[in-house]
């Protein structure tokens, strides 16, 4: 995958909002990358990158990060907020030179954005989003280990549970938003929506919430081919829990 990474990307130039310099960050060139499939949690799989990577924009000026579509969206009040809470604890450095981002690379890049969307009081969508990205990397970092490392297993064990903590704090966040933001939120539909909280509560083994967020899916007539077949996969998959349990 890395050989070719590079040929999939571009660098695009922000103005940081914050400090006022014009920045870099890499960005997945449109119509390049091949989609495969999502995964039960909504990851996407493309066979040539993962697009996930390049999800943040972060200014090395200042220590302002964000996902890309919310980078330019700070009001004058959140600037204050980011001036004083993150700009002034940051060391200044100059871009890292690379061809594409490593997982290692996307998840600190991710992590500073998460930081900085609490901190500037963002709205429950979009910490539950940028959540949701970590514990995507998280897995795909797993993903990567080599199978045959003596720590492999122990790794393994760690970036899951690592995983599994983001899309826990993802599934608070999103169930706080459903009750008071609009759509869409996250980027997500309700029907979307309340596929991924009916997902997330069958993870954390609450599966009477997680069939009241799948009736509504599997029945609105909206919902698209693809998303219903996922649902009564996901059905499936609440059944046999809840079998298993009693
Ligand atoms: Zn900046």
């Amino acid at each position: 995958m890395e050989t070719n990474e590079k040929t999939l990307l571009i660098d695009k130039r922000y103005n940081c909002p914050v400090c006022e310099q014009q920045i870099r960050a890499k960005a997945v060139k449109s119509n390049s990358a091949r989609f495969v499939n999502t995964m039960p949690d909504l990851r996407p799989i493309y066979s040539n990158v993962n697009i996930t990577k390049y999800d943040a924009v972060c200014c090395p000026n200042c220590g302002y990060a964000a996902l890309t579509p919310n980078f330019n969206t700070l009001t004058l009040t959140q600037k204050k907020i980011i001036q004083d809470k993150i700009q002034a604890n940051y060391k200044s450095h100059e871009e890292t030179e690379c061809d594409f981002y490593t997982t290692e690379m996307a998840i600190s890049r991710m992590k500073m954005a998460l930081l900085c969307t609490i901190t500037k009081g963002a709205k429950d969508s979009e910490i539950g989003n940028v959540c949701l990205k970590i514990s995507w990397l998280y897995q795909a970092l797993a993903d990567e280990l080599p199978e045959d490392a003596p720590d492999t297993t122990s790794k393994k064990e760690l970036y899951l549970k690592e995983a599994d903590n983001a899309a826990m704090k993802a599934y608070e966040h999103l169930t706080t938003a459903r009750m008071h933001e609009e759509y869409p939120m996250a980027g997500m539909n309700e029907t979307t929506l309340d596929y991924i909280l009916s997902y997330f509560a069958y993870k954390k083994g609450d599966y009477q919430i997680a069939m009241q967020f799948l009736s509504g899916v599997v029945s609105n007539r909206s919902t698209s081919p693809r998303l219903k077949d996922k649902a009564l996969e996901l059905k499936d998959l609440i059944a046999k829990a809840k079998e298993q349990a009693s």
